[in-house]
């Protein structure tokens, strides 16, 4: 089990090693994910993941791995949802100063390493420049883990063939938030979303990083109407989900412990 920053108290807090001890900071979004999945999915996949990051230590015989779960950042930045209902966005600017706030604080308690566990890829660009001017200013050392290991083969073998587009609001997110609380999940009124720009562009490849310009009204119905999901969420399940969440935990570890032994 990893122990929650804000479950500390101040001796206890004063108490913790500050040199070593890994502040984990879970980085969510608050957007649509189709009519069948949660606003709040990134958010309570990233709960997940402390969670499942807890266990995935333990069974590899950390038990008193230095780390403290920081709360998760509820909202991020969700720009390319803004026009689906119910989505929240920060701006880059706020989002920035949000974060910078948050480190620069740590920083002043001792805090050498943070780690932002991103559970939202439309935050990581804000992440990747806060890294750097956070070590360059306070002389910290900022990692960023990614909550989902997508290319790992377990995890895309939950995959249902022929689901080739399985993106955000996808099955596998789906899945994550079923094997959370199946009850959160609408799974009669899904609906399958197909990206409409750059089809038949055999130089550009779902998932790479040339797809960023991809917004989410780029992914429409069979009919055309804008749907922001990426894929079929029809073959989601909580075991899919169990498998996706364990796998991703898993595959932390050992960066976990690299920057656990990493000395500044
Ligand atoms: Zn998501």
């Amino acid at each position: 089990m990893i122990r929650n920053y804000r479950d500390l108290t101040r001796l206890e807090m004063e108490q913790v090693d500050k040199d070593e001890t890994i502040i984990l900071i879970p980085v969510g979004a608050l957007e649509q994910h189709g009519n069948q999945a949660p606003l709040g999915t990134d958010d309570i996949i990233a709960e997940a993941m402390v969670e499942y990051l807890g266990r995935a230590l333990e069974e590899a015989g950390e038990k008193d791995f230095p780390i403290l779960a920081f709360p998760v950042i509820p909202v991020g930045l969700s720009t390319e949802h803004r026009n689906f209902c119910g989505s929240v966005t920060l701006r880059p600017d706020t989002y920035y100063n949000l974060l910078y706030d948050i480190s620069v604080s740590l920083a002043r308690h001792g805090f050498k390493k943070l780690a932002f566990l991103v559970c939202h890829g439309g935050n990581a660009p804000i992440v990747q420049v806060l890294s750097r001017e956070l070590r360059s200013e306070l002389g910290i050392s900022p990692f960023i883990l990614s909550s989902g290991a997508f290319g790992h083969p377990d995890v895309r073998a939950t995959v249902t063939p022929g689901n080739v587009y399985d993106f955000h609001g996808g099955e596998m997110e789906t899945s994550m938030v079923m094997a959370v609380d199946p009850s959160l999940v609408k799974l009669e009124t899904a609906q399958a979303g197909i990206p409409t720009a750059f089809v038949g562009n055999q130089t550009l490849k779902t998932g790479g990083s040339v797809t960023i310009g991809w917004v989410s009204e780029d992914w429409k119905t069979a009919d055309g109407t804008p749907i922001g999901i990426g894929g079929d969420p029809a073959g989601a399940t909580a075991e899919k989900g169990r498998i996706i969440l364990e796998t991703s935990a898993k595959v932390l570890v050992p960066g976990l412990r690299e920057i656990r032994d990493w000395k500044a």
